[in-house]
């Protein structure tokens, strides 16, 4: 058997932080390494794997589709992108009624920022303190974290920060150059971070007030992770632009960036080889079809509230606060997460971090209260 590990550290630029595991095979909310070990994920890839992995619709359909057209340049319709936005617009707030289709998030946040700026004639955008948005450029820009900026600095100019969840400091810096305001319904990578109804509705009134267009990051929240289609639904407002990616097509690099009528872009200024190709568009298709026959979004809501009031049964003497909207669950510790996570992976149990302190689980929705059961004992063991 060949060495992985070794290969990988040979060759791949070494930023990401590595588990010592190997992954080679999933199956809904179980994963297994090349030494046959399995594991329960709480992570679905960073909330990407909401229908569990290797869905057997998204392969039917990837399968299928790979065998008929696999790439389409964007300059050609296609049959499969647009039964694609057919599917995507029939689930997406009424009032965002078009699409770009990016591979990744970071692209579609980038497209916000760049249909923002063009729109608005301004340049200035207002972000959160804890808040994630990307790594290119733009999107980067709109990333708080000093250690994913620092060495890549000087960054897109006009970007500024205000604590999340409070609209007194964030409206002390529009000004008559704010094109944009952008935020996630809740803090993924900043330690989930719930979003307030309030603070949003008085974010969506400014932006009216002052001609600024309101960005919803749906990135890591979108797709029934929070208990809904989309976070936004909790809130009450509407978002002049969204951005989605993760979980939108069964684990396919995917991303869209919805928007309102608003937006009005000329052609020829923005585009993207492969985004909305063949492959994605099936692989979307067949993950939001699975999505609404499973009302994968109840399952959401049931499964956390059966996870928060289980956990809360115990006590849990490393644990500060449970925070949790649906399965998208941060556990604040009152010391670092990263002991927790690796003793936590020992036991065949995959979580992540979200900052230093914060354990953060994403689970498929479709994982089984059984393996919830087999999970939560295992969390207590480490937390008690
Ligand atoms: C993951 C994430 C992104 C970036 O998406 P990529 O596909 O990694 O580029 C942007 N915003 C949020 C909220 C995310 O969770």
């Amino acid at each position: 058997m060949k060495d992985y590990k070794a290969l990988t550290q040979q060759y791949e630029i070494d930023v990401y932080p590595r588990r010592d595991v190997v992954l080679v095979k999933g199956k809904d909310a179980r994963l297994w390494d090349d030494n046959g070990k399995e594991y329960i994920d709480l992570a679905a890839g960073i909330s990407v794997a909401n229908i569990g992995h290797s869905n057997e619709k998204v392969v039917d359909a990837i399968s299928k589709q790979a065998a008929t057209l696999i790439t389409c340049a964007n300059t050609f319709y296609n049959d499969t992108k647009a039964l694609f936005l057919e599917k995507l617009f029939s689930v997406a707030p009424a009032n965002l009624t078009r699409a770009f289709l990016t591979n990744s998030g970071t692209e579609a946040v980038e497209a916000a920022i760049k249909f923002a700026r063009a729109v608005t004639k301004k340049t200035k955008f207002i972000a959160t303190m804890k808040g994630f948005h990307g790594r290119t450029y733009g999107a980067l820009s709109a990333t708080y974290k000093k250690e994913y900026r620092d060495i890549f600095e000087p960054l897109v100019p006009g970007f500024s920060f205000a604590p999340y969840n409070n609209f007194e400091k964030l409206s002390e810096l529009v000004d008559d150059g704010t094109a944009g305001i952008i935020l996630e319904p809740v803090q993924g990578e900043g330690g989930i971070n719930i979003g307030q109804k309030e603070y949003f509705q008085k974010v969506r009134k400014l932006c009216d007030e002052k001609n600024i267009l309101l960005i919803i990051d749906e990135i890591q929240t979108g797709f029934c992770r929070t208990g809904k289609m989309f976070a936004i639904e909790h809130l009450g407002i509407e978002a002049d632009m969204m951005t989605l990616a993760k979980s939108i097509a069964g684990g396919f690099p995917m991303g869209a960036l919805l928007c309102s009528d608003k937006i009005q872009i000329e052609k020829g200024k923005h585009g993207s080889t492969f985004g909305g190709n063949p492959l994605a568009c099936a692989a979307g298709i067949a993950s939001i079809d699975f999505m609404l026959e499973n009302k994968l979004w109840e399952q959401a809501e049931a499964k956390g509230k059966y996870f928060r009031e289980k956990l809360e049964q115990h006590t849990l003497s490393k644990m500060r606060e449970l925070r949790q909207i649906g399965l998208m669950i941060g556990i604040e510790l009152k010391d670092k997460s990263h002991p927790v996570i690796i003793e936590l992976l020992e036991k065949g149990i995959v979580t992540l971090p979200a900052g230093t302190t914060v354990l953060r689980l994403l689970p498929p929705l479709v994982i089984s209260y059984e393996d919830l059961d087999t999970a939560i004992e295992k969390l207590v063991e480490v937390l008690k």
